[in-house]
């Protein structure tokens, strides 16, 4: 597997006897003695319920990596001055297990997941691994606790890699202790009644989500933390979620913690299905690169990654071209968008008059992929 590492640690490692991976080979498994009840997956809240088990890896500067383990789900014990509490040296990702119609456990497109997380750990500069033996380690852990993978199929087992600098001093530098570990949520459907439900968007210059040179494009704690203002603000002028916007010229950027898609007839009078590109300030989503790649296969239409103003699609409604706007991302895969709040007036999406027909497309071609009723190079099988 590629080893995306950092450059920095690699010339600090010296020792040639410091472990510069974990290997799944090495896993310790404490199994729990006491199993929790599993919820029903209809009534679940995104991520509050968590499974019977963990895995943790620990490094140090001084050792490199320890073994991996596998243990009881359980509280973490750190020191008051972990850099990951004060300086938010800290990652995550985002991915999911599927029990598909044949009962099988599949992971979807997984690979991509481990290569982010690597991308992240190098600008969080945490400690590079190897991106295989992780998958390796978490396909253990879903197997440990596979019960916990929904029997439905529109429910699924959220993985969370967590990876932190427990650095335990109050200097601002890169952390010589770190912590990667993952847990397991159950999820239920993201939307609850089987259909689509639209969401309307608060698009709002005074925050900024990301910015060139900054932290944006990986999945970095602070920038999430650092959203929830603008949330808020959303809920209170009556909409659901933050349209991103970037620039003088308002760029469209992300949706919440989505990317974002405009289908649409352009401005050269083609069909197009439109997101801006990976230029720094928009989060690579696995959903976004398999939307690309569909399309493009489909070859009905242009896919474009590009930059789009709200001005863009102010014309677009003004001359009727717009036929579909939503967000995509591991959680919904995708999600239509009503409406936007933007300069005190309501611009309305008409993405269910058109029946949310190519969102509803994606989302079929995906689940199919996802819960094994079509076979695809994107799943690997667990067990
Ligand atoms: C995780 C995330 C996405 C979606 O990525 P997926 O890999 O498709 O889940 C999009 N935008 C932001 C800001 C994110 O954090």
């Amino acid at each position: 597997m590629k080893d995306c590492r950092n450059g920095c640690s690699a010339a600090e490692a010296g020792s040639q006897e410091l472990a510069e991976t974990f290997k799944a080979e090495d896993l310790v498994i404490t199994p729990a003695t006491v199993l929790k009840e599993k919820p029903d997956p209809d009534s679940l809240v995104f991520g509050t319920v968590f499974t019977d088990h963990m895995l943790e890896v620990q490094w140090s500067a001084e050792s490199g990596w320890e073994k991996p383990h596998i243990k009881p789900f359980e509280t973490l014990s750190l020191h008051p001055a972990a850099s990951a509490l004060h300086y938010a040296v800290q990652l995550f990702e985002g991915l999911k297990a599927f029990r598909g119609v044949d009962n099988k456990i599949r992971l979807f497109r997984p690979d991509l997941n481990m290569s982010r997380m690597c991308r992240s750990a190098v600008r969080a500069t945490l400690p590079m691994f190897d991106q295989g033996e992780l998958l390796e380690c978490i396909q253990r852990l879903v197997l440990v606790d596979q019960e916990w993978v929904p029997y439905s199929p529109s429910a699924s087992l959220y993985i969370r890699p967590t990876f932190v600098g427990i650095e335990p001093s109050l200097g601002v530098k890169k952390p010589t202790k770190a912590l990667l570990y993952v847990i397991l949520s159950p999820v239920g459907p993201y939307f609850s009644s089987g259909t689509f439900k639209p969401v309307s968007l608060w698009a709002n210059p005074k925050y900024v989500r990301a910015w060139e040179g900054g932290t944006g494009d990986c999945k970095m704690g602070g920038n999430y933390g650092s959203s929830l203002l603008a949330q808020c603000e959303a809920l209170e002028s009556g909409c659901q979620q933050v349209l991103w916007l970037y620039g003088k010229d308002h760029q469209i950027t992300e949706v919440g913690t989505m990317n974002l898609f405009l289908y649409w007839t352009n401005e050269d009078g083609e069909e197009e299905l439109a997101t801006p590109p990976l230029d720094g300030i928009i989060l690579p989503g696995v959903t976004r690169q398999c939307i690309l790649e569909l399309a493009r296969k489909w070859g009905e239409f242009k896919v474009t990654e590009r930059y789009l103003t709200m001005e863009h699609v102010q014309a677009a409604l003004e001359g009727g071209r717009v036929k579909e706007m939503f967000g995509s991302g591991t959680a919904c895969v995708v999600c239509p968008v009503s409406d936007i709040l933007f300069q005190g007036q309501k611009l309305h999406i008409p993405t269910m008059e058109n029946g949310s027909r190519l969102a509803s497309r994606i989302l079929g071609k995906l689940t199919d992929i996802q819960y094994g009723r079509e076979e695809s190079d994107w799943t690997i099988i667990i067990s």
